[in-house]
């Protein structure tokens, strides 16, 4: 066997199992509306909660942006890539999250992967959900601490392996809002357990910024949370409709994350065009609570047409008071054959499929948002109830 035939191997393994992933090719957006191979498709599959991607004074802003500051931000932050831009960007979500200070990463994966080793190291212990997203487990690798993994929003276990360390730094790091089950963290709980175990809380909430607490602060602002133990990181690529992600927290933490976290000093920095498109994305979060109102309209639509979790049925949705909305298949198969019902429906509903979740748990994401009309939740309940694999 030659090297290259054992990647062949590889591949066609993914695909007995069907686990081999395509990519479909984009070929226009407008609001909900996706055209692929002509057809313009119904999309549930994006993360544009608030449908703020292609808001007119988000696009306005960020064309202004790239003409003061060119396409490129030429460097990385340290260097001379951190722009006026950049630094009110920064000013505008501490101020936002009302937290001491904020800094801006050219992506929520980033974020991730460059804080966690920059708070944890050799000797150190970091205390992991198990349905954590792919880039706090990859910067739990990259840190060298000790993982332990407690099973998802197992306060119980989480105690007791605190009780356990002797670890002289501790972490523990959830995400907020869970990206493939749409359910929120016992945060509350959680920065309880921290506070009594002089251990930090890191929360990802990729996925309740913009959308959960009062003007969409996120999780923490759900919960009527703040302590000098609790960072916060999001991204921008989803409900802020551009990219980037966030740390926010106590002063101290953030200045030594930019001193330490390596995707922030060896990356360059995003373009100002997107700096700007995010200061005028954030100014639509905090004013547009209408944009919130729809989700939740929505959602309540498609849980009262659907059978939940308490149900002996398959499929089923899992219980999320978020736009996440997940319809349990089971087989990686049946997901698939789901996904092609409703794509010949002209509906964009992804399948996920392992290791992006457990094994037997595949699922459709349907992913709702303030673009989306009453109508377009209907459309995905009717054609969900034809689906004549169920
Ligand atoms: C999407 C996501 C990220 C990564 O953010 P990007 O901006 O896409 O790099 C991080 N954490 C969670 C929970 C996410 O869903």
């Amino acid at each position: 066997m030659t090297v290259l035939d054992s990647y062949k191997h590889e591949l066609a393994n993914l695909d007995v199992a069907s686990l081999k992933r395509t990519r479909r090719i984009v070929e226009g957006v407008n609001g909900t509306r996706i055209r692929v191979g002509g057809r313009d498709m119904l999309a549930f599959c994006g993360n544009d909660y608030l449908g703020l991607s292609q808001h007119p004074e988000v696009i306005e802003a960020s064309l202004r942006g790239a003409q003061r500051w060119g396409v490129g931000s030429t460097a990385s932050p340290l260097v001379c890539g951190h722009s006026a831009s950049h630094e009110a960007l920064e000013l505008e979500i501490a101020k936002f999250l009302d937290l001491p200070r904020a800094l801006y990463f050219h992506a929520g994966y980033a974020t991730n992967v460059g804080i966690v080793p920059a708070l944890v190291g050799r000797g150190d212990a970091i205390f992991c959900d198990a349905l954590n997203h792919a880039c706090l487990i990859d910067g739990a690798r990259l840190s060298r601490a000790e993982i332990k993994v407690y099973p998802h929003a197992d306060l119980a276990t989480l105690s007791q392996q605190l009780t356990e360390s002797t670890a002289p730094r501790k972490l523990i790091a959830s995400d907020a809002v869970f990206s493939m089950d749409g359910d929120i963290a016992p945060v509350p709980e959680l920065l309880q357990l921290a506070e009594q175990h002089k251990a930090l809380l890191l929360i990802d909430d990729a996925h309740g910024f913009g959308v959960l607490g009062p003007g969409g602060r996120g999780s923490a602002a759900h919960f009527d949370l703040r302590s000098p133990n609790l960072l916060v990181m999001g991204t921008l690529s989803k409900a802020a409709g551009s990219a980037g992600g966030f740390v926010a927290g106590d002063a101290t933490l953030i200045e030594l994350l930019m001193q330490r976290a390596r995707s922030y000093i060896f990356a360059t920095a995003a373009p100002a065009m997107v700096t700007e498109a995010l200061r005028a994305s954030l100014r639509l979060i905090e004013s547009e609570d209408w944009r919130r109102e729809r989700i939740r309209s929505h959602a309540q639509r498609l849980r009262a047409a659907m059978p939940a979790s308490n149900s002996a049925s398959r499929p089923y949705l899992l219980p999320s008071p978020t736009p996440i909305q997940p319809i349990i298949v089971g087989e990686n198969a049946a997901a698939l054959e789901l996904m092609a019902h409703l794509w010949y429906e002209g509906l964009w509903v992804p399948a996920i499929r392992p290791p992006t979740v457990p094994q037997g748990t595949a699922r459709l994401r349907v992913s709702l948002t303030a673009a989306h009309s009453d109508a377009d939740v209907d459309v995905l309940i009717a054609s969900m109830a034809r689906c004549p694999v169920l």
